[in-house]
């Protein structure tokens, strides 16, 4: 019987987890598949009871699902439960369980990718959106130095600075501009992009939040957004003399998290990497 996996999403066309879920089972030689399914809000309860079937080992969710399946799930890990989200479930005989793999992936492609460990460091976080959310938790559980939130609605970054008081973690909220901005840019060890800003087809498509005078040549700075691969905040920290890692990397981690639970087997990550890459590149 050929198993069943796949990630729901509305809209999903973009999505690329069919292409490096789908190259790492191959390379594995495992007997499943992995597809793509756009379901409609109004169809996620029906769509998850449905995964009930032995048949289907599990599940990503993305963009608008991650809190809707809640109500539909058995159980959850204390991944899903500190996010209040859910990117991954699994079904082992007829029971669903959520877990949230966001916040591994990102701290595996700060570490391995990145080679930076954000213990005891300065951390600017730009955005206060749903990644921010699992980003800026799983930095505090890490032990993070300082935490600096910059948004847009001010009143978001100050929302996600109660988790850092709950933690005793020195953190503030500041503005997506301005004189604040520029200081907290100039003292970061790591500058992460958690705003839509650099996204193709998205709001600043063509701008960055940071100039290349703004970014210290010692920061690492990550960006979240994927599409395209080298982005403009990329390209101004590259000009800084700064070290970048694109938010592939992070993308691919949360998956090969995933399929870990699915199948009980290491992600081939390195082959998960080079096709998402290869996929971007031909989508460009
Ligand atoms: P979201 O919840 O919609 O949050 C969007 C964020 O962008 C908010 O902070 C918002 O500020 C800000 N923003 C939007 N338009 C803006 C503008 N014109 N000027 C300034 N700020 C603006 O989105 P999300 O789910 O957090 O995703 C954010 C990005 O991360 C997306 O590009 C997504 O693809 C990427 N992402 C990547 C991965 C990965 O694995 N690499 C995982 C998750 C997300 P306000 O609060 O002021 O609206």
């Amino acid at each position: 019987m050929t198993a069943k996996l796949g990630i729901i999403g509305f809209p999903i066309r973009h999505s690329i987890s069919p292409v490096f879920q789908q190259a790492a089972l191959d390379h594995l030689h495992i007997d499943a598949t992995y597809q793509a399914w756009e379901v409609a809000p109004g169809d996620v309860a029906e769509f998850v009871q449905r995964l009930r079937d032995p048949e289907t080992l599990g599940i990503n969710v993305t963009v608008p699902h991650k809190e809707a399946v809640i109500p539909y799930l058995d159980e959850f890990d204390d991944s899903a439960t500190a996010a209040g989200a859910v990117n991954t479930i699994v079904n082992r005989g007829g029971r669903l369980s959520g877990h949230n793999t966001d916040g591994t992936g990102f701290l595996r492609a700060l570490r391995d990718a990145g080679s930076f460990d954000p213990r005891g460091r300065q951390v600017l976080l730009l955005g206060a959106g749903g990644a921010a959310r699992g980003v800026s938790l799983s930095l505090i559980l890490e032990g993070v130095g300082h935490l600096t939130i910059a948004n847009r609605t001010l009143s978001r970054a100050e929302a996600l600075l109660k988790v850092a008081g709950v933690h005793g973690v020195s953190a503030q909220a500041i503005p997506l501009e301005g004189a604040a901005l520029a200081a907290a840019a100039a003292s970061a060890d790591l500058i992460v992009n958690c705003t839509t800003i650099g996204m193709s087809h998205g709001p600043g498509e063509t701008g960055a939040l940071l100039s290349r005078e703004q970014i210290p040549s010692t920061a690492l700075v990550n960006d979240l957004v994927y599409n395209p691969l080298e982005t403009p905040l990329l390209r101004e920290a590259s000009q800084a003399g700064a070290r970048t890692l694109g938010g592939i990397h992070m993308l691919v981690y949360q998956g090969a998290a995933s399929f870990q639970m699915w199948t009980g087997q290491d992600a081939p990550v390195e082959v998960m990497l080079e096709a998402a890459t290869r996929a971007m590149r031909e989508r460009a």
